[in-house]
């Protein structure tokens, strides 16, 4: 249920609810809103709470949350959530840029790559130190090296790194180099690994499963935002279907269809979504037309050199003519890259 605190309700009000919402055996989210807090309260409701709510002094109205997925319900929050982070925003009218290689493959490249794709106007840097590969005898990635050089290319660049961590074992390891944590498509629903980043504080760019529906998405974004994690930011990368013509097929109605049911920013990743180059700078502008308050995109100072998912990736010059075209986009619809 969504408790909606009178306007201008204090601290102590605040302290005073949650702690009698915990002695009722549910679980509060204090959410600050522009105009007004609310409380969104999971877990069991006894009977009884909700007259007990309705009737505190403090307390302006108590509605229960129709949705399945509670906190990133809109029904709870109605303001745009934005996700901060160093030189990275997503939400709230600003479009985020995330680009790099799949994978980081050598100090001097991601350096390379870092300053080039920064120049050409990405917001942050992308780059896999932990691969999550179709077949063991892939290239599973640098590890703890890839976060260590990940973090070089911040020191240089200024921009935040977004990079995946696989599993809860990993969790602290990549929290204590990475500025996002990205939780990839095939660990969608690695309930324990949505658990132990949601334990932790850094936002979080969630992945879409490619055979997950957008409720089952939306559950698996709820499994971190009720660990008190609430910097979780959507991640449309192309769902599996009859169709081989691409890659994964990119269903871009989930970005105004997802902005109608939650508040949690929506980013949009074409590199995946069609695993064609060619395609991405129309997929880009597309997303960004539909919506998208983000994009996610790879790029590789020599795209056929790649160590991983070479035939989607851009080169310099591609993403920067691709951010051309978006900018376009962007102003159209008021909002800034
Ligand atoms: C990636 O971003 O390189 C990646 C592995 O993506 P996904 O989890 O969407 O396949
Ligand atoms: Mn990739």
């Amino acid at each position: 249920m969504i408790i909606v605190l009178k306007p201008l309700s204090n601290q102590s009000t605040i302290d005073r609810l949650t702690r009698r919402l915990e002695e009722l055996g549910m679980k509060p989210h204090v959410i600050v809103g522009v105009e007004r807090t609310v409380i969104a309260a999971t877990g069991k409701e006894q009977e009884g709470t909700q007259a007990e709510l309705e009737g505190d002094t403090d307390v302006e109205k108590v509605l229960p949350i129709l949705a399945p997925y509670k906190i990133a319900s809109r029904e709870t929050r109605k303001e745009p959530t934005v996700v901060q982070t160093g030189s990275l925003t997503i939400g709230g009218g600003t479009i985020g840029v995330i680009a790099g290689p799949c994978s980081v493959e050598g100090e001097a490249e991601i350096l390379e790559i870092a300053r080039l794709v920064k120049a050409a106007g990405a917001t942050a840097l992308r780059g896999g130190a932990f691969k999550p590969r179709t077949s063991p005898y892939a290239f599973q990635g640098m590890k703890e090296r890839g976060l260590e050089l990940l973090a070089a290319a911040r020191e240089a660049t200024g921009l935040a790194v977004v990079t995946e961590v696989m599993t809860p074992h990993h969790v602290e390891l990549v929290a204590r180099y990475a500025d996002v944590l990205q939780i990839g498509a095939r660990n969608m629903q690695n309930y324990h690994l949505l658990q132990a980043v949601g334990e932790q504080r850094k936002p979080v760019l969630l992945k879409r499963g490619p055979s997950a529906t957008i409720e089952e998405f939306l559950l698996a974004a709820e499994y971190i935002l009720d660990q008190g994690n609430l910097q979780v930011i959507l991640c449309e990368r192309g769902i599996r279907t009859f169709e081989t013509h691409t890659r994964f097929t990119l269903p871009l109605a989930t970005v105004p269809y997802l902005r109608e049911k939650t508040h949690l920013p929506i980013v949009v990743d074409p590199s995946h979504g069609t695993g064609i180059a060619s395609l991405v700078p129309s997929m880009s502008a597309a997303s960004v037309a539909c919506g998208a308050d983000g994009l996610i995109i790879e790029v590789h100072q020599n795209p056929a050199k790649a160590v991983s998912d070479a035939a989607q990736t851009l080169n310099p010059a591609q993403f920067e003519a691709t951010l051309a075209t978006c900018r376009k986009v962007a102003t159209a619809l008021g909002k800034s890259m």
